[in-house]
């Protein structure tokens, strides 16, 4: 599933390009997660203005409105200046004259919505509740501290609910939680002050090196221009259950929370 570095290595890699073109058409194909909600030759004529990303949602200006992208679970983007014929997984073109930004999503749980701003009820929905942004200066240490310790929950649960700091999925909990020597059931409230800089500290090194790779490497996920993340290769403790810790050869163990798997050092992750 496409994470946060992902996105915004997408992001990255189309948006100085797409930014002041103008769009010719828009191609839809099967439905997506929910329906684009703007007759799509509405679109035609307008400007690209820039792409951010808030989360996992990539937001495309418009001289009216934004799209909200989502690549979903197997989705991918890709802008290129040649207009290729569309396949059949590629279900959403954005056709402009500078290139073609193309939705490419097998399993179809991807999403581009057009809302008339940010106020938009179906953006607040999406965007709403969502936590700080983990590279951004508004993420700081003491405030992290303080929200961690509302919450009873286990911290990886904490982390990946992604209403404190958004974007921290699965591997990159696992790996920032092993940097920060936490165990990842322990109770969120628990964690001390020096320890919650410690993990605020992991997340933002783990994302922006998963960002600076390109991503992790996932089978299905490739940036809009085709190329493949490194990130995974170097992991510490994520998918590496019985391998030797790469600090103190003690094996890796993994368990299950929330139906999903987590990695731990039961010797470096003690707290
Ligand atoms: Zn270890």
């Amino acid at each position: 599933m496409p994470e946060l570095p992902e996105v915004e290595v997408t992001r990255r890699s189309f948006a100085e390009r797409i930014a002041g073109a103008h769009v010719l058409d828009v191609r839809l194909g099967k439905p997506l997660r929910w329906p684009l909600g703007i007759a799509p030759e509405a679109l035609r004529g307008q400007t690209v203005h820039g792409v951010r990303r808030r989360g996992k949602y990539l937001l495309v200006d418009l001289d009216r409105g934004l799209l909200l992208l989502h690549l979903g679970m197997s989705g991918s983007l890709y802008f290129a200046a040649d207009q290729r014929p569309a396949g059949v997984h590629d279900h959403f073109d954005l056709r402009t004259d500078r290139g073609l930004l193309r939705l490419h999503d097998l399993r179809r749980f991807g999403a581009v919505v057009w809302v008339e701003g940010e106020d938009a009820p179906l953006a607040r929905k999406l965007l709403g509740g969502l936590g700080v942004e983990p590279l951004s200066d508004a993420f700081e240490a003491e405030a992290f501290w303080r929200a961690l310790r509302q919450r009873r929950a286990s911290i990886k649960q904490v982390l990946m609910a992604g209403d404190i700091v958004v974007g921290v999925g699965n591997i990159y909990a696992s790996e920032a939680l092993f940097l920060a020597g936490i165990r990842p059931t322990l109770s969120a409230a628990r964690i001390t002050r020096t320890r919650a800089e410690r993990l605020h500290t992991a997340i933002r090194q783990v994302l922006g090196r998963a960002v600076e790779q390109g991503g992790s490497t996932l089978r299905n996920f490739s940036n809009a221009s085709g190329e493949h993340g490194l990130f995974q290769q170097e992991a510490m403790v994520y998918g590496r259950a019985g391998e030797p810790c790469r600090v103190c050869g003690t094996p890796i163990r993994s368990l299950r929370q929330g139906q999903r798997s987590t990695f731990y050092c039961p010797h470096c992750q003690s707290a």
